[in-house]
């Protein structure tokens, strides 16, 4: 039989549903030729006026499914719970959410068995499987806030719900421990969590002054405020934020450190914890909460705006079977999110990866993550040393900050392991200063030392409303000197900005970077205790890029502004062209001193040849030179 058996009962189908007659059904399962399915599909559809509709219902009676229309159906962020986005793109399943305790979810093709097993796999349910258009599936798929940044509501009905609430109570208002109670302070100490989370905050503050309590949230490394809220509020926002976080309500004359697992105070599907700090401050005790997202993921290498030389030379150092990798720079400098891309990319089920960390800002599949503790004796050093005895190949450290935390990681990194740390100090070169002071011997460092990348954040100009200009006098002086720009366009921002960027005329941020990677002459110089200046120089004469070359570049690739580049990182001291001459008068100094040293050596190879000449024609030599012989033996 040229159909293959689901074909002929697909036409059946069609036919039972009256869309086409026997006879036409007949001749169709009786055709000599043979159709694939998107033949006979299109057969139908063009030859007896089918929708695809109407072929997806006959589609499933032929298989036993029920058809869905997935057009009218839009996913939102709750129907991905179970199933998560990039399983269900990957796998073209869209997931309808949760009957019973079976999960519903529509596929195009119901002959992939494979793939209702993965999703029985991955939620541990009985699948239902719908059977729907595959092109309402892609678009059933498609993030409808992609377009739009999640907006968040906002905090009018929350703040008017207060002030009536605190109008009629104002009397009992100064026990807080009751205010905390109050629905409108639940929801605004939640709605100012997600606000900030949706805006892409970092951070939150909230602040007290004399007459009222300012709430603001870092975006981009920059603050921006989000809320005024009267005193008496603010008092009662704290104790929420307080109980959320297992704090010691009563106590306001001491800082202190807690945690929210905000997936326990929200129904919204956003997993973030919250790093919380108090303070007693002039006016008051203040917050700071950072937020870690738990379901951030990291982003490839390439896309935190390394340039390709550093990209090629960093690639190359992580991927040594030991050493040490360091990354500087101050807190918010983008250096986890960079040894965390690295990690993902490193990572292999053939090696082991452990992590000490201080807060586990990120989590990665097959990475075993640490926590520390500090309260409980649980710190760098001793997480380290217990590392070492757990067989890793590669071990990150969160921060390099004392002395016993030095020498473990330069000793795990002599003994055969990766090591990857972070330190607090400015510049790459700047690190083996850094070391030196904790203790670390210079042999060891030398030794040791992979590379050391310093890095910091600049934000982006918006492309949307940046500016064209041709850069002049300083500007051009700074660009010359550093990555010897001659002319051309770079651009300012619109600091009126436009819709894109929310009036910033900024959007996001870029990575600018300094690698410094060992070298012969670099572990000479380290080896000599040479000052920080002196090892830059040789770094840079080594290729490196320094902070403020690499802005340059971003500057001149349109990537960042002129105005944000200067004011992240100052233009370097050293002069480009003076170095070059530097190290070519050391370099003729030293050909100089060798060309002595080999002249003297010939020198005394020559009269020593002469001596030799000499004493052969006399017999007394010969009878001293036999003495000795037998003096030594
Ligand atoms: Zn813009």
């Amino acid at each position: 039989m040229p159909l293959a058996r689901i074909q002929v009962s697909i036409v059946t189908q069609v036919h039972k549903l009256g869309r086409i007659s026997k006879e036409t059904a007949d001749e169709i399962i009786g055709t000599p030729e043979e159709l694939s399915g998107d033949a006979l599909e299109k057969l139908l559809m063009s030859d007896h006026g089918l929708t695809e509709f109407q072929m997806l219902v006959a589609k499933s009676r032929a298989v036993g499914l029920t058809p869905f229309n997935a057009q009218k159906f839009t996913a939102d962020e709750r129907t991905y719970e179970k199933l998560d986005r990039d399983f269900c793109i990957e796998n073209q399943v869209l997931p309808i959410g949760l009957v019973g305790s079976n999960m519903v979810v529509a596929v195009s093709n119901p002959f992939d068995l494979s793939v209702i097993n993965r999703v029985q796999e991955t939620t541990r349910r009985k699948v239902v499987a719908l059977l729907a258009l595959e092109r309402d599936i892609k678009s059933g798929l498609t993030d409808p806030s992609s377009d739009q940044a999640p907006v968040a509501e906002g905090f009018g009905d929350v703040v008017e719900a207060l002030d009536m609430e605190f109008d009629i109570d104002e009397v009992d208002l100064d026990d807080d421990e009751d205010a905390e109670e109050s629905a409108p302070i639940i929801q605004l100490a939640n709605r100012i969590i997600e606000d900030a989370y949706y805006s892409g905050a970092s951070d939150i503050h909230i602040e007290p002054f004399e007459k009222d309590c300012r709430v603001r949230v870092r975006v981009d490394g920059v603050l921006t405020e989000k809320l005024n809220v009267p005193n008496k509020v603010a008092a009662a926002l704290l104790a929420r934020i307080k109980v959320m976080s297992n704090l010691d309500i009563a106590e306001k004359r001491l800082p202190q450190d807690g945690r929210i697992v905000f997936k326990q105070f929200t129904k919204k599907p956003i997993n973030i914890d919250l790093r919380v700090s108090t303070a007693p401050l002039n006016h008051g005790e203040g917050t700071v909460m950072r937020i870690l997202d738990k379901s951030k993921s990291t982003l490839p290498l390439p896309a935190l705006g390394f340039e390709p030389h550093n990209l090629e030379k960093y690639r190359e150092c992580i991927t040594r079977p030991y050493g040490m990798v360091l990354h500087c720079g101050p807190t918010g400098s983008g250096k986890s999110m960079t040894l965390y891309s690295a990690l993902n990319e490193i990572n292999d089920p053939g090696i082991c990866i452990r992590t000490a960390e201080d807060p586990i800002e990120y989590t990665l599949p097959g990475l075993c993550q640490m926590q520390m503790q500090r309260k409980i004796g649980l710190t760098f050093a001793s997480a380290l040393r217990a590392f070492l005895r757990q067989d890793p190949d590669i071990i990150l450290v969160g921060e390099i900050r004392d002395q016993e935390t030095a020498n473990i990681a330069v000793e795990a990194a002599l003994t055969g392991h990766m090591l990857f740390s972070t330190l607090h100090t400015n510049d790459a070169p700047g690190t083996i200063a850094r070391l030196t002071d904790m203790g670390v011997e210079s042999f060891m460092i030398s030794a040791s030392l992979v590379c050391v990348c310093a890095q910091r954040l600049m934000r982006r100009v918006c492309k949307s409303c940046r500016q064209p200009y041709e850069p002049e006098g300083r500007e051009l002086e700074i660009l010359r000197k550093a990555i010897k720009f001659e002319s051309g366009t770079i651009y300012r921002a619109n600091h009126t900005g436009c819709p894109s960027c929310d009036g910033k005329g900024y959007k996001g941020r870029v990575g600018i970077h300094e690698l410094m990677t060992s070298s012969e002459q670099l572990v000479e110089g380290i080896n000599k205790e040479l000052e920080t200046a002196e090892l830059k120089k040789i770094a840079m004469f080594n290729d490196m890029s320094t902070l403020h070359m690499d802005s340059m570049h971003k500057v001149k690739a349109g990537t960042t502004t002129m105005e944000e580049s200067i004011s992240t990182i100052p233009p370097d001291m050293e002069d480009l062209e003076a170095l070059a001459e530097e190290f070519a008068l050391q370099q003729e100094l030293q050909e100089r001193k060798d060309a002595e040293r080999k002249k003297e050596f010939e020198g005394i190879k020559e009269r020593k040849a002469e001596e030799e000449s000499d004493a052969e024609g006399t017999d007394d030599s010969e009878a001293t030179e036999t003495t000795e012989t037998v003096e030594t033996t």
